[in-house]
C-alpha cells in the first residue's frame, strides 16, 4: 500500500484543490502552473492540519515527506537550508480554503540563526538587510512558535528608534538592528528560560505545527463562526522560497485588487511599501504608498504587475486580491485570490462581468451571496465610524436606527407622533405593543429569539430590532436600564445595529438603502432563471406595497391578528373575549367587521391580480388582554384610593377574566383553528370581512385572488369542520353582494402531525403553507420565545446544534417531515400547490431545500423579497467550471 500524500509541490496543484491545499496553496499551484513568477514551494494539506488537531501531533510519515519535498525545493533553488555559506530562507505560511484574512500565522525568514546570517551577509553583500530580516525572524518566530509576547520586541524597536532619534524602521542601521538582535534573544531567554533554537530544520519543524495549532486560535475560531465556516476544514502550510522586498530601494512589497472592493469600479486598486516585508503593509508599521506612486518609482516593474493582474482577473474570471514582493527590481507573485467586496461592489462587478464577456448570466447570479444583499435595504452603520458598543444581541431584524429610549409602547406612539425618533425598550414585546413598534425606528429586547414577535413584526416592516440581549439590566419603574457600567435613561440617545446585534451609545452615522441598476440587473436575470415563486408575509396594505414593489408574486401569509391591535380596535377584541354569551360576542365581532373589511380592501388593492393568503386568527386569545400582574396592582391601588364600587367590580371582573385565559403553555393552547371551533363567530366575521373586501375591490374594477387559510390543524376533523364554515359563510357573503369570486380553501402544515397525515388533509386542502416557525417548535419541543435566550446560544456555542433551527431549516429533521408531508400531499392531490411561510421563506439554504421538493413558492417578509429571488435562482443553477467557487 502506498503511503499517505500530505505533501505537494506547487508544480502538483491546481485550482480546484483548495480544500486540500487551501486557498492560498491551490492558487499558488495554479500561478505556478500558468508561469507566473512565483517563488517554489510546496503545500503540506488540510488534512495533516485535522489529524494534527485530532492528535497533537503531525501525522506519521509527514516529516519524511515533507523533507523529500524540501530536498526538491533546494535543488529547483539550488540553496540549502541551513547552509553556512549561501543559506536558503522559508516562508511557512498558513492558507485555508475559504480566506481568512489575518486570522491565522505566518513566520518569514526561517533559517536564519547566528551562523547562517554570515552566508547572508557575504551573499547579499548588505548587512543591514540581513539584520533587518533577522530581527523580523526572532519576532515573529518567538511570538507564534514560542509564544513569547510580541509587545516585548515591539517596545524594545520603539525604544531603539527613539534613542537614534529616527521614526521610520528603514532609517535604522545594520548596526542598531545587530543590536536590536541580540536584545531579542536575551528577551527569549528570559521568558522561555531557553535558548532561540539554532537548528533551520528544528525550527521549520515547530513553525509548521505552529500554523497548525492557529487554526484553533481564538481569532480563527471566532471568524469561522462569524462566517459560517466549518471547523473541520483546517488549514494548509505553505513552505516557500523567500524573496525579499525589503532589500533597498529597489525592493517592495504591496498588496492589489483588479477592481476596488468598495465600488466595483474596474480600476487596479492597491498599496505598497518600498523596502519592508508583507506584514509591514497589513499591520500598519509605515503608511503604505498607492499603486500610483509604482508607476512613477518603477515604471517597468508597474506594467508588469498590471499585466499579471489582468491576465489572472482573466483567468479567474472573478476580481483578484494579489500579494506581490518586487526584490531588486524582480517581481514575484506571492498570492492570488478572489477579492472580498461590499454587497455594491458584488453587484457591479457581476453585472460588468456579464457585459464584458467574462462570465455568463448564471454565474454572476450565482457569486452574490443573498444574505449580503440585506446589507443594501436597509441603512446601515458606517463601516468607518467609531462606536461606542454597549452590548451585543441577537441580529433580529437588519438595518440600524438612532433614537431616544423610551420604555413602553403608548409613550413611542406619543414621541413618534411627535415627530421624535425612538428606540422601544422592553424585556419583549407581546402584540400589545404593536403601536409603539410601528412608531418607533427601532427594537431593542432584552428576552426573545430571531422568530420572537418582536423579531418577525420588525424584520416585515424592515426596522432594525436586537433581541434577546440579556446583558440589559433593565428598571422599569425607574425608566433606565443599566448595561456594561453605563446606565441609559429614558430620552437618552442610543443606535442600535440590526444586522449585528449591536447596541451603541450616541448617534451613530447611517448610510441610507439604495437599490441600484446593477441589484435590478441582477434580479431581472434571477427571475429568468428561478422556478419557485416569491411571495412576501405582509399583514398592511402599506407592506403589501412594499412588497410588490421589491418584486413579490402575491401574499403567502396575512397574519390577521397584527389587525387587531390600533386604538380603536384592542378595547372592541377585548371586549369581545369578555363576553358572556354568544350575542353578547356576536354584536362585537360585528363592530370589528368594518375594521377588518378596510384593511383587506387595501391589500387586495395593492396586490391586484396577484394571489393573498389570508390566514384567520391564531395566536391565543389572552394575548389580547392586559398583563395579569400589571391588573392586580392597578387592583389594589383602586382599593387602597377607594375607587368606586362598580370599577372595582369592573377590574375584577376584567382580572377574573384574564385569570381563567392563562395557560400555562399558551403557544400550545387554544390558538389556531381550534380557536375557530371553540368561538365560530370570530372566524366567520373574518372570512365575512375577507369576502366583502374582496366583491367590494371587484366592483372597482380591481382583481381580487383570495385564499382563506386555516391555521394549526393537527387532526383531518378540524379542517373539514372549519372548511365547511368558512364555504358557507363564503356563500351567503357572495350572495348578498351579488358577486361570484372564486376562492381557494387551504390550510398550514405546522404541527408534526399535520405532515404525518397530509394525504388525509390534502383531500379537503386547495394548497398547503408550511408554517415553519411552529413546526420547528414543535419538531424540536423547543419554545419558540424561550429557547434562543435560555439555551439555544449556548447550544450553538458548544456546536450541540451546528445552527440556529429558527433560522434556518433544520433539513434532516424538520425537512423530513416536510418531505413526507409533499409525497404523502401528492398522492391524493398531485399539483397541491406547496409553499412555505414560515421565517425560514426568507433564508437561501431552506429555499434551496424548497426548490429541491417542487414548492410553488416561498414566502418571506418584504424586505426579504430580493433576497429570496436571488437564492431561488441560484438553487435553480447549477454551474459548473467555476474555480473561483
Ligand atoms: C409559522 O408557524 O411558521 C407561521 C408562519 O406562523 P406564525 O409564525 O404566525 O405562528
Ligand atoms: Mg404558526
Amino acid at each position: 500500500m502506498s503511503a499517505k500524500k500530505y505533501v505537494y509541490d506547487f508544480e502538483e496543484g491546481n485550482a480546484k484543490m483548495k480544500f486540500i491545499l487551501g486557498g492560498k496553496g491551490s492558487n499558488l499551484a495554479e500561478m505556478t502552473k500558468l508561469g507566473f513568477p512565483v517563488p517554489p514551494g510546496y503545500t503540506i494539506s488540510t488534512e495533516a492540519c485535522n489529524i494534527y488537531s485530532k492528535t497533537g501531533k503531525l501525522p506519521e510519515g509527514l516529516e519524511k515527506e515533507a523533507k523529500e519535498h524540501q530536498n526538491k525545493l533546494e535543488k529547483k533553488i539550488k540553496k540549502q537550508l541551513g547552509d553556512t555559506n549561501d543559506p536558503l530562507l522559508l516562508s511557512v505560511r498558513s492558507g485555508a480554503a475559504f480566506s481568512m484574512p489575518g486570522m491565522m500565522d505566518t513566520v518569514l525568514n526561517l533559517g536564519l540563526n547566528d551562523v547562517t546570517i554570515e552566508g547572508l551577509i557575504r551573499q547579499t553583500e548588505n548587512d543591514r538587510f540581513a539584520y533587518d530580516a533577522y530581527r523580523r525572524f526572532l519576532m515573529m518566530f518567538s511570538d507564534i512558535v514560542l509564544k513569547v509576547d510580541k509587545n516585548k520586541f515591539e517596545r524594545e524597536l520603539r525604544e531603539m528608534k527613539k534613542k537614534r532619534g529616527v521614526k521610520q524602521d528603514t532609517e535604522l542601521t545594520a548596526e542598531d538592528l545587530k543590536v536590536l538582535v541580540n536584545i531579542y534573544k536575551e528577551i527569549v531567554k528570559e521568558e522561555t528560560g531557553e535558548e532561540f533554537p539554532k537548528d533551520p530544520e528544528d525550527q521549520l519543524k515547530k513553525a509548521i505545527s505552529a500554523v497548525f495549532e492557529s487554526w484553533n486560535n481564538s481569532r480563527a475560531k471566532t471568524y469561522r463562526k462569524e462566517y459560517k465556516i466549518s471547523d473541520d476544514l483546517g488549514t494548509a502550510v505553505n513552505i516557500q522560497a523567500m524573496v525579499f522586498g525589503n532589500k533597498g530601494n529597489d525592493s517592495a512589497t504591496g498588496v492589489a485588487f483588479t477592481r476596488d472592493p468598495g465600488t466595483g469600479e474596474n480600476k487596479i486598486f492597491g498599496e505598497y511599501l518600498t523596502n519592508a516585508q508583507g506584514e509591514d503593509v497589513v499591520a500598519g508599521v509605515r503608511t503604505p504608498k498607492t499603486l500610483v506612486e509604482l508607476k512613477e518609482e518603477m515604471p517597468g516593474v508597474y506594467n508588469e504587475l498590471i499585466e499579471a493582474m489582468k491576465k489572472l482577473e482573466k483567468h479567474y474570471r472573478d476580481m483578484q486580491d494579489v500579494e506581490f514582493t518586487i526584490e531588486q527590481g524582480k517581481l514575484y507573485m506571492l498570492q492570488t485570490r478572489t477579492g472580498k467586496r461590499t454587497a455594491a461592489a458584488a453587484l457591479k462587478i457581476a453585472v460588468d462581468m456579464v457585459k464584458e464577456g467574462l462570465i455568463t448570466e448564471e454565474i454572476a447570479i450565482k457569486r452574490i451571496d443573498p444574505s449580503q444583499l440585506d446589507q443594501l435595504l436597509h441603512p446601515r452603520i458606517d463601516p468607518k465610524a467609531e462606536l461606542d458598543v454597549l452590548a451585543t444581541g441577537l441580529p433580529a431584524s437588519p438595518g440600524a436606527a438612532s433614537g431616544e429610549v423610551v420604555f413602553d409602547a403608548d409613550t413611542a406612539e406619543e414621541e413618534g407622533k411627535a415627530g421624535k425618533k425612538v428606540i422601544l425598550v422592553r424585556w419583549e414585546t407581546t402584540p400589545d405593543d404593536i403601536h409603539g413598534v410601528i412608531a418607533a425606528q427601532g427594537v431593542l429586547t432584552v428576552h426573545g429569539g430571531m422568530t420572537s414577535h418582536a423579531a418577525v413584526v420588525a424584520r416585515g416592516m424592515g426596522k432594525p430590532c436586537v433581541a434577546g440581549c440579556e446583558a440589559l439590566k433593565l428598571d422599569m419603574e425607574k425608566q433606565l436600564f443599566e448595561v456594561n457600567g453605563t446606565t441609559i435613561k429614558a430620552g437618552d440617545i442610543i443606535s442600535i445595529d440590526g444586522s449585528l446585534g449591536r447596541v451603541i451609545l450616541g448617534e451613530a452615522p447611517l448610510i441610507p438603502p439604495s437599490v441600484s441598476i446593477d441589484f435590478q440587473t441582477i434580479l431581472k436575470w434571477a427571475d429568468k432563471y428561478r422556478k419557485l415563486g416569491v411571495r412576501a408575509n405582509a399583514d398592511t396594505p402599506e407592506d403589501a406595497k412594499k412588497a410588490r414593489e421589491f418584486g413579490a408574486e402575491g401574499i403567502g401569509l396575512c397574519r390577521t391578528e397584527h389587525m387587531f391591535f390600533g386604538d380603536e380596535r384592542l378595547p372592541l377584541v377585548q371586549q369581545m373575549i369578555l363576553s358572556e354569551t354568544n350575542e353578547e360576542r356576536e354584536k362585537v365581532l360585528e363592530k370589528l367587521l368594518p375594521h377588518q373589511r378596510r384593511d383587506f380592501e387595501g391589500i387586495f388593492e395593492a396586490m391586484s391580480g396577484l394571489p393573498v393568503t389570508i390566514r384567520l386568527l391564531d395566536p391565543p386569545l389572552h394575548e389580547f388582554l392586559p398583563n395579569f400582574t400589571d391588573l392586580r396592582v392597578e387592583l389594589t391601588e383602586m382599593k387602597l384610593k377607594g375607587a368606586n364600587k362598580d370599577e372595582i367590580m369592573a377590574k375584577e371582573r376584567l382580572l377574573h377574566k384574564v385569570r381563567a385565559e392563562t395557560e400555562t403553555n399558551p403557544m400550545l393552547g387554544l390558538r389556531g383553528c381550534r380557536l375557530g371551533i371553540i368561538y365560530p363567530g370570530i372566524y366567520r366575521m373574518q372570512v365575512k370581512a375577507i369576502m366583502e373586501a374582496a366583491s367590494n375591490v371587484k366592483k372597482k374594477g380591481f382583481k381580487p385572488v383570495v385564499e382563506i387559510m386555516i391555521p394549526l390543524v393537527s387532526h383531518l376533523n378540524e379542517l373539514v369542520i372549519m372548511r365547511k364554515e368558512v364555504e358557507k359563510t363564503v356563500e351567503s357573503v357572495l350572495a348578498d353582494c351579488g358577486t361570484n369570486i372564486s376562492y381557494k380553501v387551504g390550510t398550514m402544515i405546522e404541527l408534526p402531525r399535520a405532515a404525518l397525515t397530509a394525504d388525509e388533509i390534502a383531500e379537503f386542502a386547495d394548497f398547503f403553507s408550511f408554517g415553519t416557525n411552529d413546526l420547528t417548535q414543535t419538531t424540536f419541543g423547543f419554545s419558540r420565545d424561550d429557547a434562543e435566550a435560555k439555551f439555544l446560544a449556548k447550544y450553538l456555542e458548544d456546536k450541540v446544534l451546528p445552527v440556529n433551527p429558527f433560522e434556518v431549516l433544520d433539513q434532516k429533521g424538520v425537512g423530513k417531515l416536510i418531505k413526507i408531508a409533499c409525497k404523502l400531499a401528492r398522492k391524493t392531490k398531485s399539483d397541491i400547490k406547496l409553499g412555505i411561510c414560515g421565517e425560514h421563506g426568507g433564508e437561501p439554504s431552506s429555499i434551496d431545500f424548497c426548490h429541491k421538493n417542487g414548492f410553488t413558492y416561498v414566502s418571506c417578509s418584504p424586505f426579504r423579497v430580493p433576497l429570496a429571488r436571488l437564492a431561488a435562482a441560484q438553487a435553480a443553477i447549477d454551474v459548473e467550471g467555476d474555480t473561483t467557487k
